[in-house]
């Protein structure tokens, strides 16, 4: 396990960055293990979380608890009103289901817009991607800069052994969906538990078949051709992603 490089990824960020300097966490276990290696550190990081409207009560609670046992207050961000009520009042609330652009849509105004505009008040943010986790995921770089700001991946080398054997040592709180066979958990319709020997993103967005892509291009009246997720975009949130 390399936690000394962990600690110091971690230390450099919050201490370098300040109240300008914050922990994104789903509240899966390496985003719990980031809160409690800066506990652990004497460390003062803000922890931010984007509450989707969506999350299983599960994931509630587990902020409950993580508040309760390292006695700090997790920042929510929150989809903007009148984007959510444009987009379910168009497309109903479970439209992730209809087709992919869709699902790509309540992404967009659940997550990605809430997380963008607390980026801005950001230099430099953690997260707990590791490299062992997807062939995606195998470049991960324990601080990269990113759209203007620090991205740090203190946990980038950890493998899955890594992550048990601090969990068990420190005690850390750990979601109770994962004794449900979840191995990632996001907004609860679009979370499910895998099978042995199933790949991890079994368990989210189950019913996009493999090579389902989002195949929409429209034209627009002036003849530009446009992604179907762009004009779902402007329609709902009056701009384009
Ligand atoms: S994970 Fe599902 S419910 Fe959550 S924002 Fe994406 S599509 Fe919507």
């Amino acid at each position: 396990m390399n936690l000394r490089s962990a600690e110091e990824v971690l230390r450099w960020g919050c201490e370098t960055y300040g109240i300008r300097f914050a922990i994104v966490s789903s509240f899966q276990k390496e985003g719990v293990i980031l809160i409690d290696m800066a506990a652990r550190l004497g460390l003062t990081a803000r922890v931010i979380t984007i509450d989707t409207g969506r999350l299983p009560a599960e994931t509630l609670a587990m902020i409950d608890t993580v508040e309760s046992r390292y006695n700090m207050r997790v920042e929510r961000l929150r989809p903007e009103p009148a984007e959510l009520e444009r987009m379910t009042r168009q497309f109903g609330p479970d439209l992730f289901r209809d087709e992919v652009a869709l699902r790509k849509l309540c992404c967009q105004v659940r997550k990605v817009r809430p997380l963008d505009i607390a980026m801005i008040g950001l230099d430099a943010y953690a997260v707990g991607l590791r490299r062992e986790q997807s062939e995606s995921r195998q470049d991960t770089e324990l601080v990269a800069l990113v759209d203007g700001r620090q991205k740090l991946s203190p946990l980038a080398a950890w493998t899955s052994a890594d992550v048990e054997s601090y969990l068990r040592q420190h005690s850390v709180p750990i979601h109770p969906l994962y004794a449900s066979g979840y191995a990632t958990i996001g907004c609860a319709p679009c979370s499910r538990p895998v099978q042995a020997g199933e790949d991890l993103r079994a368990g989210r967005w189950w019913w996009e078949l493999e090579g389902d892509k989002e195949c929409g291009l429209h034209l627009t009246p002036e003849g530009k051709i446009e992604r179907r997720l762009d004009v779902l975009l402007r329609d709902v949130v009056g701009t384009h992603a």
